[in-house]
């Protein structure tokens, strides 16, 4: 099987192409040929000779996503994608448009090994990580549909399919391809990983002084709760999960976001927003709720506006930064925890 392109480094693709016996500065072209004009293959790349192409295009694959599905929701906003993988394995991303954001939500594994019971993710189980050229093409391939619009992507969420801190590596090494000012150039500010609280992963994380937005997924402030909707809130407790949070926000002085579905009757409660609020005072944070989607293996339902407004009001009015998200694509089943693939 030829190797993804896209899983090159440009210090990679320079060794390589360096053995073919080219000057170096073919590999220069060849990476801005595929980050800054998005050529979709070799045969694109029309800067290089064509003995050079056929020689790419024999050697490597250019992502090794097709598109097999769409979906787009009523009001046209949201659009979803399942892409096939030469393996046949299958994985979904997301492309959102608000006003003038474009904000792409991309996938780090097939399936995922967490288990939270409300994530339809979740429900389907762990299949495999992606590759970083994995992550980088779902990227790409929307980069290159709102270019032909004369359109950008603004917004990078890797808040898909997967546990991204359970694939660290290549979920990494993929927002440094993508960040790259020789070649796609996306500014790490505007990309952000949602994790379900891998303590150590976000410690190290933190280390590495990246200038990537970290989320949190909490859903609960005690540990029984969160522990009956992320079973991961047995390894990893509460208190350490804040424990990281805290030394990730005074390591890099970074505000924190922590995500929140609200599920009726289960986590919209004043007990829940009083608890959430003990644990983040003081904490560089912000707080994200969103009334949970439907996914078919979980029986709770979303919280009604008016418990919605009244959690997020008991957390202002014990100092925390609160926003309500809008679900988006839910007619789709391209809203947060939908994505599944029955296969
Ligand atoms: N694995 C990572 C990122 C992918 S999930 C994580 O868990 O953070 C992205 C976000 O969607 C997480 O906050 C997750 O808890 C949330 N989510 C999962 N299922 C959901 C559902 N049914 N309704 C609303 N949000 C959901
Ligand atoms: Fe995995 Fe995130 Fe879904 Fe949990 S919410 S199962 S960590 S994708």
């Amino acid at each position: 099987m030829p190797e993804n392109i896209y899983n090159l480094t440009r210090a990679e693709l320079r060794e390589r192409i360096a053995t073919w016996g080219e000057p170096g500065y073919r590999s220069d072209q060849i990476w801005k040929a595929l980050y800054q004009e998005l050529a979709p293959d070799a045969g694109a790349m029309t800067t290089l000779p064509r003995p050079l192409r056929e020689r790419l295009a024999e050697s490597f694959i250019f992502g090794g996503l097709k598109p097999a599905n769409e979906a787009r929701s009523s009001d046209g906003q949201t659009r979803k994608i399942l892409f096939r993988m030469p393996d046949s394995r299958a994985i979904e991303a997301v492309l959102m448009g608000y006003a003038r954001r474009r904000t792409t939500c991309i996938s780090s594994q097939a399936g995922c090994a967490m288990g939270c019971v409300f994530c339809a993710t979740g429900q389907m189980g762990f299949q495999r990580h992606l590759e970083a050229g994995e992550i980088v093409a779902q990227v790409l391939w929307f980069a290159r549909e709102l270019r032909a619009k004369d359109d950008r992507l603004t917004n990078i969420v890797v808040m898909g399919m997967g546990e991204p801190l359970h694939n660290y590596e290549a979920t990494l090494a993929a927002c440094d391809t993508l960040n790259d000012p020789d070649g796609f150039n996306f500014g790490a500010r505007r990309i952000t990983i949602s994790t379900v609280g891998l303590a150590p992963a976000i410690r190290r994380f933190a280390d590495e002084r990246r200038q990537v937005n970290l989320a949190i997924s909490l859903h609960g402030a005690t540990d029984e709760l969160r522990a009956s909707l992320l079973p991961i809130n047995k390894r990893y407790p509460l208190d350490e999960v804040f424990a990281a949070a805290r030394y990730y926000t005074t390591t890099t002085h970074r505000r924190i976001t922590f995500e929140w579905a609200l599920i009726a009757g289960v986590n919209d409660t004043p007990e829940q927003a009083e608890a959430l609020a003990k644990r983040a005072a003081g904490l560089l944070c912000h707080v994200n709720v969103i009334p949970l989607n439907p996914t078919t293996g979980y029986e709770g339902q979303a919280s009604t506006r008016e418990r919605v407004a009244r959690f997020s009001a008991a957390l202002e009015a014990h100092g925390l930064a609160c926003t309500v998200r809008v679900r988006r694509g839910i007619d789709v089943a391209a809203g947060c925890g939908q994505l599944a693939i029955q296969s």
